[in-house]
């Protein structure tokens, strides 16, 4: 079911379906779909479907809740990385497969309030590492444009169960492009917050310094409407900025802007970096439309920027080393037959040795080097330093900017399995997404075009840190320009 959160708020106003007509349908493409796709980790059948009726009936006895409330009765999964008390969550690892949450992420509190439907949880690479969503516990997710190929990672099963209408939206996390590149590879929007504007608390850290939580969804009203529900303080996370709720939905529903009213930067030389040649032709085409329009196009150059996948692969596997150092298989985490250990020692390796999988194993192990004492100023405060040349980079490009515009990924998705063994290969997969995260700005994937064999190309549109209001016009002017409606056969 393709139908977006706006498109939902009409049905159930004009009383076209019930929340419970509306979920029965959803639980039914997921049974018939999710065997192959593997979008879900778990599905809440029943859970969700009583919820669905107790809704039909405040529907019934006042339906204004529909208007003051967009959310109300959206059936929509959650990246299994947050937290909802009671449930299991697992993000994706056999370390975490008994995990019962004893508390709600910030996130899905913010959603719980507004009564959405919680359909299931969805698959991702183990602890949010990886560009394809192999690297999980539970098997990989398929894409749904073909299903010999990856959707991308690490929120691949949120992007891949909104591309074959398993949900309406699935909230995933971004720590150097696993909302964004996803979705990219689905054919669906995906944004990323400026980092700080939604709360990390109850989402299980991977890389606490570039972590940010967004959605994936059909549209970006749609992303606008769920960002202004996530968003916002929480003193439960000292990273959140002290800022309000973001008002994105209010400001597009204005109509007041223009393509026109903006000047767009292109990173020139930056995507000299041998993208695919479709995407190039695609992107190209795309620029040559807004100049033809009388968009105001820029050059601008971002030096420091091809070091951002450098810089990454050691902050991140750094900040991933201490924060996986919880699990032990006594705090937290899978635990060994201990009548098969000799001692504390050999409990603690096998715990973890049995829990993690290689991809996460290669990462603590690059980390800990990188932390280890003689190396700590060569390694990580070099990576700081650089990433702060990044930063100073974009604020010199945003003086004469609004936005910059790339496609989201080098390349089309790519088969399951060609680079599971080539980790370095997997990491440029993420050359286009990273600069954005090491600065902390807002940037979101709206689908392009697809290519001659049917497969979704993404535009990447990035704004000044805290604007999300500006970078969603742009996106959603762009996104009017473009006019994808494709949706996927299988
Ligand atoms: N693909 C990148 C990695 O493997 C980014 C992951 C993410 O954003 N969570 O680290």
């Amino acid at each position: 079911m393709y139908k977006t959160i706006e498109d939902i708020n009409k049905g159930y106003k004009k009383k076209d379906f019930k929340p419970s007509e509306l979920v029965s349908e959803y639980l039914s493409e997921i049974k018939l779909k999710d065997q192959k796709l593997n979008s879900y980790t778990e599905v809440f059948e029943d859970l969700v479907f009583s919820h669905a009726q107790n809704l039909d009936k405040e529907i019934d006895s006042d339906n204004s809740i529909l208007d003051s409330n967009i959310l109300f009765g959206i059936p929509i999964a959650l990246k299994d990385i947050f937290l909802v008390k009671d449930l299991i969550c697992t993000s994706g690892s056999k370390m975490l497969e008994n995990y019962v949450s004893n508390y709600d992420s910030k996130v899905y509190e913010s959603l719980k309030i507004t009564s959405c439907l919680l359909l299931g949880k969805n698959n991702m690479d183990e602890f949010a590492m990886g560009s394809s969503t192999e690297t999980s516990y539970h098997g990989p997710t398929l894409n749904p444009w073909d299903l010999n190929r990856v959707p991308g990672g690490s929120s691949g099963g949120s992007a891949s169960a909104v591309a074959a209408g398993l949900a309406c939206a699935s909230i995933g996390t971004d720590t150097g492009g696993s909302i964004r590149q996803p979705a990219s590879f689905c054919g669906i929007v995906g944004l990323k917050p400026s980092y700080g504007r939604v709360s990390r608390f109850g989402m299980i850290a991977f890389s606490s310094s570039l972590d940010q939580a967004g959605p994936l969804c059909r549209t970006v009203k749609d992303s606008a409407i769920l960002l202004d529900s996530i968003s916002g303080y929480d003193s439960k996370d000292s990273t959140c900025l002290n800022l309000p709720p973001t008002n994105c939905y209010t400001e597009l529903c204005k109509n007041d802007f223009n393509l026109k009213d903006f000047t767009i930067g292109i990173p020139s030389k930056l995507l000299d970096i041998g993208l695919d040649r479709e995407i190039k032709t695609n992107f190209d085409s795309l620029i040559k439309e807004l100049i033809s329009n009388g968009v105001k196009v820029v050059d601008i150059e971002l030096p420091n920027a091809k070091y951002s996948v450098a810089t990454y692969y050691i902050i991140a596997p750094c900040e991933a080393s201490s924060n996986l150092s919880r699990f032990d298989g006594v705090r937290y985490g899978h635990s060994t037959d201990y009548k098969n250990v000799k001692d504390l020692e050999e409990f603690y390796i096998k715990n973890r040795s049995e829990g993690f999988g290689d991809e996460v194993k290669r990462r603590i192990m690059l980390g800990n080097y990188a932390l280890s004492s003689g190396y700590y100023d060569a390694y990580y405060l070099k990576a700081n330093k650089v990433k702060e040349m990044i930063v100073s980079d974009f604020n010199s490009a945003f003086n004469n900017v609004d936005c910059i515009l790339s496609p989201t990924c080098p390349e089309l998705p790519f088969n399951l399995g060609e680079k599971k063994n080539d980790p370095l290969k997997m990491y440029l997969s993420d050359i286009l997404t990273i600069p954005a995260n090491l600065a902390q700005l807002p940037s979101i994937s709206i689908p392009l075009s697809l290519s001659k064999n049917n497969l979704p190309i993404g535009l990447q549109i990035t704004g000044k840190k805290l604007d999300e209001n500006t970078l969603l016009k742009v996106a959603n002017g762009l996104e009017n320009l473009i006019g994808f409606s494709a949706t996927p056969k299988g």
